[in-house]
């Protein structure tokens, strides 16, 4: 057997790891192998092409690998959970910035043919944005800048020159040749268009902008894979960019937006409705939650935002137990965008050893929800807000929530009567069959479960 025939065939190995491994990702049991066996396929990648190319100095790749090993692991170790978003804006920036740089190394070779300039200068711009994009958006979501849209008017015009301006450039650089000041106008053109795509947008809405940064830096890797001729290189790109956009549409459709929204509308100075809530706040103590909970045979957790803030996952599970032993029945409903990043919830469970299996999709807790004694809401606002369903002129009217209101009773804790990430006033905790147990989440629930014990 010739050695292209073996290279290829280990890369068609890869890419089989890369595609099953993707698809162990879609459940939470099994994600931990999905992401070994994705990691093998790109071990597999690497040795082959670095075995393959015959040119490289093993001392330089030896540094690099030691050198990435040693981040990666103290980022695995000290990164927080919470922080995540931030640590993948950053894979996704340097992923761009490694794109542009393939891109760029291909111009040192001898005669380029039209087909190759045009997938280098994708993976110029492409890559160029992707890294200054993600680097806006790490600022803003570790707050090193200011987390608010920054707009200005004329903003859509100017950017809108941007992108004539990069075509015009783009094309010139290929029908040249690829002239050096050319190439250089590219870069800084994609750093400056990165920028400018993502300071108009908000803090809040920066985990959707890096799923959609993860999709470009996919999209980069495919072109600089086309640019140097490397199969593997264009499959894989083309799989993190595909399951990048899927991941952004899900979190779009959670939210009721549509992506231009996310990418255009600067969030976080939207209009208010004007319907007023009627009703009365039922507030309660522990030990009266005590009691309904004793009482009860079925109970659904809804976490949200807030219990990650009081970090009560350890003592929901306490409570969970309590009222197992009690004879009551418990699951978790979790919404797709309940918290501040994707898989929020689960990942916080999961730190707290609560059983996969407890845990259930939005519309499987929604048509079991009428037939609940209790939901508690533990600091979720948004992802169970009424307003959803019942007030058209809401800004999030439309978006999909957990019906916690069709619950016979509903506990919800929080601190205060203030609004949750969208803003606006939630017409739950009015409602004849709410009772508000205010305090920090994790405060509230060591009470309750004191009044177990
Ligand atoms: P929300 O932001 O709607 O509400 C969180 C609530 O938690 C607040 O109302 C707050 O009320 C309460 N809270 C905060 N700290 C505590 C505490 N220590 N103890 C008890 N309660 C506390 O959260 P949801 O999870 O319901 O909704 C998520 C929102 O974030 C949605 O609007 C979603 O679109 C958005 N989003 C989600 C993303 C994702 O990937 N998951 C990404 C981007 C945005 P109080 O101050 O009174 O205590």
């Amino acid at each position: 057997m010739n050695t292209l025939l073996l290279i290829n065939l280990a890369y068609v190995v890869s890419a089989v790891l890369f595609i099953f491994g993707l698809k162990q990702l879609g459940s939470a049991a099994t994600a931990r192998r999905g992401n070994f066996i994705s990691a093998c396929g790109m071990l597999i990648a690497v040795v082959v092409t670095l075995l393959d190319q015959g040119i490289v100095d093993f001392r330089w790749i030896a540094l690099g690998v030691a050198i990435g090993a040693v981040i990666g692991l103290l980022g695995a170790r000290l990164i927080a959970m919470t922080a995540m978003p931030e640590m993948v804006a950053l894979f996704n920036g340097f992923g761009g910035l490694a794109s542009l740089l393939v891109g760029w190394a291909v111009l040192y070779e001898a005669d380029h043919a039209t087909f190759t300039l045009v997938t280098v200068a994708l993976s110029i711009l492409i890559g160029g944005l992707t890294f200054t994009g993600s680097m806006v958006a790490w600022g803003k979501l570790s707050e090193t800048i200011s987390s608010k849209p920054l707009q200005f008017a004329g903003q859509q015009f100017v950017n809108g020159l941007l992108v004539l301006t990069i075509l015009a450039v783009a094309a010139v650089f290929i029908t040249d040749q690829a002239n050096a000041e050319l190439l250089y106008a590219l870069i800084a053109l994609s750093f400056i268009f990165g920028v400018m795509a993502v300071m108009p947008i908000g803090g809040g809405d920066m985990p959707v902008v890096i799923s959609l940064l993860n999709s470009y830096s996919g999209l980069a890797a495919c072109a600089a894979g086309f640019a140097v001729n490397n199969i593997i290189l264009i499959v894989s790109g083309s799989l993190v960019g595909a399951s990048g956009i899927i991941l952004t549409q899900i979190m779009c459709k959670a939210m009721n937006r549509s992506l231009a929204n996310v990418l255009f509308s600067g969030f976080g100075t939207v209009k208010t409705s004007t319907t007023t809530i009627e009703g009365e706040i039922n507030p309660i103590e522990a030990q009266d939650a005590y009691f309904i909970l004793e009482a009860a045979s079925s109970v659904v957790i809804v976490p949200g935002y807030g219990m990650a803030v009081a970090q009560a996952q350890h003592v929901v599970k306490e409570l969970q137990e309590l009222l197992e032993e009690n004879g009551c029945e418990v699951v978790y409903g979790i919404h797709p965008v309940a918290g501040r990043m994707p898989g929020h919830m689960n990942v916080l469970l999961a730190e707290a050893d609560v059983s996969y299996d407890l845990l259930l999709e939005m519309d499987e807790i929604n048509t079991r929800m009428p037939n609940m004694d209790v939901a508690i809401v533990i600091g979720a606002n948004d992802v169970v807000n009424p307003a959803a369903k019942e007030i058209e002129d809401s800004p999030i009217y439309g978006m999909p929530i957990i019906s916690v209101d069709q619950a016979k009773t509903v506990f919800v804790l929080k601190r205060s009567m203030a609004s949750g990430f969208a803003g606006i006033d939630n017409p739950l905790f009015f409602k004849e069959n709410t009772r508000m147990l205010f305090g920090d989440a994790r405060q509230s629930l060591t009470q309750v479960v004191r009044e177990f014990e």
